[in-house]
């Protein structure tokens, strides 16, 4: 028998707020009926101003951030097209595995699990591709596995600066809502995201940002596509339907997550993001221990990839506390499964949200076995919190 919460700081699906649950509890409804656009007309006008988008086409597809990079992909390329892409971490990896099995001739760069977009390495590649034979560039805004965020704007540089026509497309499922995201300043082609992050959501939608840009190749692209058609959505979105049954649970808690995205800000809500991870990393810094991201300006704002000393089993520490404290972390992926245990910092988080978080992955360490000082990593989070919130204004 768990009393009390159990708590949930793994990097998605993320805490549902209780409004948007609430919102979520209404009785089905009939999807072709004449005022069923009243609901999701203005989500697509909410998801844009979250991308930072007015020129941009926003799609929702029932699926998850994987059938989202499948329909960008399909619905842009055309089979055997050479698209760069970088491998360095959990899913930047699957998704250079989606383009190879939907048959594209990757250009793959490999690097180690912490690194970055390798934006001069990119840049290099596209100054060599003298007759555009590369046809898309791939960025994962986020890397979730390793807890590394990348520069997509210096991406669009890189092809700008090399007058390369290329698509750019960004996997924005763990950062989207979170992280600073600009689709049009920087030119983005595709983004993709999913419902269960940064959205405050269940999972169950697979979103799209697509520019005019990209629309317009998807009028010519030929790799085969079905259920992901962008003209079907197209077609039916123009008044609010939807080419086959969709989620409308799922609509009426977009409906109230895009509220409260806009009532807090945007950018206060990137900044929050930044506060609390800042946090997070004194914390992991008291205790001694290191993040997986090769470097400071690589740290993501949403997830920490906490390296485990070497004699203990980062396995340990999850078991120890979703077991003996009802919490949940992320686990190491990949080959860093038992070296690393992740704490998902995104979404609807405050400062004693992530105290709770640090104080559990505290006691789970010393218990498995890590040499620190009880309190340290609290303590430092504390010292953080406390003088950010000097800063701001006192609550009437
Ligand atoms: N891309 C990133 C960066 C992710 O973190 C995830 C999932 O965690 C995915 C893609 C896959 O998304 P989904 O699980 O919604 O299919």
């Amino acid at each position: 028998m768990r009393t009390g919460q159990t708590h949930l700081f793994i990097p998605g699906p993320t805490n549902v707020p209780e409004t948007v649950r609430q919102a979520m509890n209404v009785p089905m409804q009939d999807m072709r009926a004449a005022d069923f656009g009243e609901l999701t007309l203005g989500l697509f006008a909410g998801m844009k101003s979250v991308l930072r988008t007015t020129t941009g086409t926003v799609m929702f597809f029932p699926g998850s951030g994987t059938g989202a990079w499948e329909a960008a992909i399909t619905n842009t390329l055309n089979p055997g097209d050479k698209v760069l892409m970088a491998r360095h971490g959990q899913f930047s990896g699957l998704w250079v595995e989606m383009a190879q099995r939907l048959g594209l001739d990757v250009e793959v760069v490999d690097l180690p699990w912490g690194a970055g977009t390798p934006v001069k390495e990119f840049a290099r590649r596209l100054a060599a591709d003298r007759d555009d034979k590369i046809k898309a560039v791939f960025v994962t805004q986020n890397e979730t596995a390793t807890g590394v965020a990348s520069n997509v704007a210096a991406v669009r540089r890189a092809l700008d600066e090399n007058f390369h026509d290329a698509l750019l497309f960004v996997d924005g499922v763990s950062s989207v809502a979170s992280l600073d995201f600009r689709m049009d300043e920087w030119e983005v082609d595709l983004v993709v995201t999913g419902s269960q992050k940064g959205l405050m959501l269940p999972a169950g939608l697979g979103i799209l940002g697509i520019s005019e840009k990209a629309l317009e190749a998807s009028r010519h692209a030929t790799m085969r596509r079905a259920y992901f058609e962008f003209a079907d959505m197209l077609k039916m979105n123009a008044d609010g339907y939807f080419p086959y049954t969709p989620p409308t649970q799922l609509f009426h808690g977009l409906r109230r997550s895009l509220a409260r995205i806009e009532q807090e800000g945007l950018d206060k809500v990137i900044a929050r993001h930044h506060r609390l991870a800042e946090g997070v990393r004194r914390g992991i810094s008291a205790w001694g221990l290191s993040l997986v991201a090769e470097h400071h300006t690589l740290y993501s704002d949403t997830v920490s990839a906490i390296r485990v000393p070497a004699e203990v089993d980062a396995r340990d520490v999850l078991r120890i506390a979703y077991e003996d404290f009802n919490t949940s972390f992320g686990s190491g992926l990949g080959p860093l499964a038992g070296k690393v245990f992740r704490i998902g910092h995104l979404g609807d988080l405050n400062e004693a949200m992530c105290l709770t978080a640090l104080s559990v992955a505290e006691m789970a360490l010393y218990r498995a076995g890590v040499k620190l000082q009880l309190g340290a990593g609290v303590g430092a989070a504390q010292a953080w919190y406390a003088a950010q919130a000097a800063k701001r204004p006192m609550l009437q």
